[in-house]
């Protein structure tokens, strides 16, 4: 039984959710504290008794906390670094500078931050729950938002250097502080046994690159940028000819691979969008149907993709949601912005109010890794009214154009990247969501990627199983409910 309080009243629901979410996370019974001092007869003798506390010294007077120290099995006190105080949402910054947030994420250099005053007393090192706050919400991209040519959050634009996002580091401070409760209580530890999770997600934006007028307009943009237009307008006309399938029709070569290795994924559709940026098809075509109901015999799972506009237009998400479900035998329960585009907190409550249950958005398009700092799913915040969202985050950690087109790394080079992130994203819950676009297989534009991508999926069976992202919802509020 963990028992938090917080000697701070005034940031009540900000100062609880990570540590919800922690307790969520290893399935510990928590209640919040209005008080610290319980009679010993009021805590139920059945659980180990935890203490968590947040503030400084100063809240706690030593003769109070010899008599908490009578009271629990092990009091853990949490440093507050003033972070929820009068720069509240005004100032971006990070509680801590980011070389004690990676040290703290390291099971060793946590240690090395504890201090124990006494046997049954731990004091962290640094303020854990402001730093997984700060990550968790994406607090920076509320409190200083200094948008790409598409509105987006870049990684680029984080106060937090990019290395930072190379783990899950949230989950790296639970894991050591869950390390450091078991400890205190003389528990031991469990061996962690599960295998690495591997959600395969394809977002399908574009079904051909030569067709109709969008696709000659793209594709005259394309071959501005082409090293050998000469040979794409070859590869074209044999294409438009009847001769060669278009590269991005390349559905069959996935579900050829996923279905040698057993792997269910998740597609998502988009169901409107009129800009230059959306995609080239409507659920009507047939070439559209027949992918859907292969996805639906394939027991994967179908999931919404919200046009270009929905990022200044967050109603339209309800609309789109409507028009995909008339086309669905099951219910639509995921989403994913298409270009990535989210703002914080108005597209998770546009997700909400369209009935979506998860969303899986927050990855940096310039930079594959762990934007909000965590593997699979959690439930998100609203920082302007200060409260728990009643829908579920799933974040991308690793989106094949980011490496391609925006780190620019070789298909031979990203093979390490992938499975680096493939480790880090394992953790109690964790989730390595990949996302693999068709357009992958135009071999002039994304030299080795698609061979890459089949290689590192096929690789990674070895040691991982697959899921659709709907079922990994069902595992975490399954989990939940334990
Ligand atoms: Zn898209």
């Amino acid at each position: 039984m963990c028992h938090f309080w917080a000697a701070k009243r005034d940031f009540t629901s900000c100062v609880n959710y990570p540590v919800s979410t922690f307790a969520q996370t290893y399935s510990l019974l928590l209640e919040i504290e209005a008080e610290v001092t319980r009679t010993k007869s009021a805590l139920s003798r059945n659980f180990k008794q935890l203490l968590l506390v947040y503030g400084n010294e100063t809240d706690l007077g030593a003769a109070e906390s010899s008599a908490l120290e009578a009271e629990f099995d092990f009091v853990i006190q949490i440093p507050d670094s003033g972070f929820f105080g009068d720069r509240f949402l005004e100032s971006p910054d990070l509680p801590h500078l980011p070389e004690l947030l990676r040290k703290a994420a390291t099971s060793e250099g946590f240690r090395e931050l504890v201090g124990f005053p006494s046997p049954k007393v731990a004091v962290l090192g640094f303020d854990l729950i402001a730093s997984a706050f700060w990550f968790l919400t994406r607090y920076e991209e509320y409190v200083n938002s200094t948008p790409d040519q598409h509105g987006r959050f870049l990684c680029e634009h984080s106060l937090a250097p990019p290395e930072l996002y190379d783990q899950p580091v949230v989950n790296r401070w639970f894991e050591n502080l869950y390390s450091l409760i078991l400890e205190g209580l003389k528990i031991p530890k469990p061996a962690f046994t599960r295998r690495q999770t591997v959600a395969l997600t394809h977002d399908v934006d574009l079904m051909r690159k030569y067709r109709g007028l969008r696709g000659a307009r793209r594709f005259m943009s394309d071959t501005l940028t082409m090293r050998s237009s000469a040979e794409e307008v070859r590869h074209a006309s044999m294409v438009l000819a009847g001769l060669r399938r278009d590269p991005y029709d390349s559905f069959d070569q996935l579900f050829q691979l996923k279905e040698k290795l057993g792997a269910q994924s998740t597609f998502f559709f988009m169901a409107g969008g009129k800009t230059g940026h959306d995609c080239d098809y409507s659920l009507a075509d047939s070439d559209v149907r027949q992918l859907m109901s292969r996805v639906r015999s394939n027991r994967d799972e179908i999931a919404l993709h919200p046009s270009y506009e929905t990022l200044t237009s967050p109603a339209l998400i309800r609309s789109e949601a409507e028009t995909l479900r008339k086309e669905m035998v099951k219910p639509l329960r995921g989403s994913r912005q298409h270009y990535l585009r989210f703002a914080v907190p108005e597209t998770w409550r546009a997700l909400v109010d369209a009935g979506i249950r998860y969303d899986s958005s927050l990855g940096f398009a310039d930079r594959a890794g762990f934007r909000c700092g965590w593997s699979g799913c959690f439930h998100p915040f609203d920082l302007e009214k200060r409260e728990v969202l009643p829908i579920i985050e799933i974040p991308l950690v690793v989106m094949d154009v980011s490496l391609a087109v925006y780190e620019k790394v070789p298909a031979e080079q990203s093979l390490e990247r992938l499975a680096h992130l493939l480790d880090a994203s394992h953790t109690e819950g964790g989730a390595y969501v990949l996302l693999w676009h068709n357009i992958m297989n135009d071999r002039a534009t994304f030299p080795g990627y698609w061979d890459t991508l089949e290689y590192f999926i096929f690789a990674a069976a070895g040691s991982a199983r697959f899921i659709t992202l709907n079922n990994l919802c069902d595992e975490f509020e399954h989990d939940a409910g334990n």
